[in-house]
């Protein structure tokens, strides 16, 4: 939205997007699972471009629950009037680039076709391509299932029911406890527990969200210096500057604190094991607290990967559940579902008996949405074949031999390490900035030197070496699907140092990138 608001009413570009959702609003118009709700505080989550936007707008929760965004997100289509030019309902199933004129012709699921001169995704990172896992006897199934990410939009009412809901990644840990309320039983079937720390979220006070919005300017300032686009606490130091009291202080500070922030109790928790043993026992001992079946409580405890190496979760409630007469878990980390039966899910010879199974089993991330598109770029070759071995980009801006192609918060940017609103209008900015200089330099074609690419995607790789996060088997490395190829796909720098270096590869005239010579007279390159 911010791309087709930049670019047409700044640039006064011919601008036409392409949205799959029959209306705005990508992850949060699919994602209405009771007790969706972003993990990034309301007001940074939310777009800084305009300031009577950010003045006119005001949020209810800390946390934003989806109605709210999306509700948002129709008030920001509305207010810029970006309908208008938004095909909605339908989806690019092709994309190639002709190299006879340097436009990209783009085919839709209808049949329709577009020519464009360039071509910008804005495909998220997980919301186009819901996993269901390859189980057998899915179809068999007497009862309904569901996936988080495409929830059916009337809702759906469990009262009465016997529901399973596969996975504990963010999206389960934030339906369980709503399902937990109101079915007649619920059965969690875990692979691997998720870190999880308590969202605390709170209605904001009238007078509280009106000082934020007075403080406004300078809380977006220091958002833009910060590794993840948003303002949160910073460590008081490494964990080993602080005595193992003062790292229980700061833990527990955060704990109660809520949200996120739990991560950054010590400067060095994604990259010193020690100092991350630390937050991650602080985050068992909890667990152990919580719930009183020492049995479930130790099943919940994560003890195979790094605090944060799979992406923490912030919950309402989540542990608490286990405690409610109606939840059970089954573990099936060393025992994986078998089939579904007409009646349940078969676990070790057990069926278990449910009406409904929810998954909330994730997604082909990062890379499964710009792999649908069907990218063909020079010489006809896909965008799978070049990524067969893992994603390579330029600054997780472009990759070569595709010209003429912008990818907003692609693998190898910092993206879902960060707020992703944040890193969209850092990605749109930039690439506006770069079409209008194409424009002024009268250049019809663009693309990412292959030296250029490898030298990012060497920093990416090395970057991510020194962290813990690619210990964890995660979607961002890629190891939720069978047979992906597990390439840390964010880049770890964070968003106010990628911000510089890709700032500076701007003032050094788009460094690493080659663009062709100038425009016969009177021909239009930006259309
Ligand atoms: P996810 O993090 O990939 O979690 C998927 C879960 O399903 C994992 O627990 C996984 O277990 C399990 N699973 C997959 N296949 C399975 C199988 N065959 N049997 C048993 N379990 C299976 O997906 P997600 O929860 O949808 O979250 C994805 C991302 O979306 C998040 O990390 C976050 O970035 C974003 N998100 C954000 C929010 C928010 O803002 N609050 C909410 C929801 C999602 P394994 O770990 O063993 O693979």
């Amino acid at each position: 939205m911010y791309a087709l608001r930049k670019l047409r009413d700044e640039l006064g570009m011919d601008v036409h997007v392409v949205e799959r959702g029959e209306d705005v609003g990508g992850t949060w118009y699919w994602n209405r699972y009771p007790g969706a709700r972003c993990d990034a505080e309301s007001i940074f989550y939310s777009y800084s471009f305009d300031a009577d936007l950010q003045q006119e707008w005001t949020w209810t929760e800390r946390f934003a629950t989806q109605p709210e965004i999306l509700d948002y997100c129709r008030h920001v289509a509305d207010r810029f009037d970006l309908r208008r030019d938004i095909t909605f309902g339908d989806s690019v199933v092709g994309a190639v680039f002709d190299e006879s004129d340097d436009r990209w012709t783009v085919r839709l699921e209808s049949g329709g076709v577009r020519r464009a001169r360039f071509l910008v995704t804005a495909v998220g990172c997980l919301a186009a391509s819901p996993r269901v896992p390859d189980v057998p006897g899915l179809d068999d199934f007497a009862g309904a299932t569901y996936h988080t990410g495409r929830w059916p939009h009337e809702g759906v009412d469990f009262t009465g029911l016997r529901v399973a809901v596969i996975g504990t990644g963010s999206s389960g840990i934030q339906v369980i406890p709503e399902i937990a309320k109101q079915a007649a039983a619920l059965t969690v079937f875990q692979r691997t527990p998720s870190y999880s720390v308590p969202a605390r979220n709170r209605v904001f006070a009238e007078d509280e969200i009106a000082r934020l919005k007075r403080e406004y300017p300078a809380l977006r300032a220091e958002a833009r210096q910060t590794g993840g686009g948003s303002v949160l606490p910073l460590p008081p130091g490494k964990a080993g500057d602080l005595s193992p009291e003062q790292q229980r202080a700061e833990l527990r500070k955060r704990w109660e604190l809520g949200g996120p922030g739990y991560m950054f109790a010590f400067a060095d928790s994604m990259v010193d094991e020690k100092a991350n043993a630390v937050a991650a026992d602080f985050v068992r001992e909890q667990i152990r607290e919580i719930v009183r079946d020492q049995d479930v409580a130790r099943l919940l405890c994560p003890t195979t990967y790094p605090i944060g190496a799979k992406r923490i979760c912030v919950d309402t409630d989540y542990y608490a559940t286990y405690n409610r007469d109606n939840v059970t878990l089954v573990d099936v980390s060393g025992s994986p579902i078998e089939r579904v039966t007409p009646k349940g899910l078969e676990v070790g010879g057990h069926v278990h008996e449910v009406d409904a199974i929810v998954f909330a089993t994730g997604y082909d991330a990062m890379t499964g949405p710009l792999l649908q598109l069907g990218l063909r770029g020079v010489g006809g070759r896909t965008l799978a074949e070049k990524w067969a071995a893992g994603p390579r980009t330029y600054l997780g801006l472009a990759t070569a031999d595709f010209p003429n192609l912008f990818m907003i918060t692609a693998p190898g940017s910092p993206s879902v390490l960060t707020n992703m609103v944040a890193s969209a209008e850092q990605h749109v900015d930039w690439i506006a900035a770069h079409l209008e200089a194409l424009r002024a330099a009268g250049a019809t074609r663009v693309e990412a030197e292959v030296e250029a690419e490898d030298a990012w995607v060497e920093q990416v790789n090395t970057a991510a070496s020194f962290t813990l996060f690619p210990q964890g088997n995660s979607w961002y490395i890629g190891a939720n699907v069978p047979g992906k190829p597990r390439v840390f796909m964010p880049y770890v720098g964070g968003y106010a140092l990628y911000g510089q270096q890709i700032d500076e590869v701007a003032r050094d005239g788009y460094r690493g990138f080659r663009r062709n010579a100038v425009l016969e007279k009177g021909e239009r390159p930006g259309g």
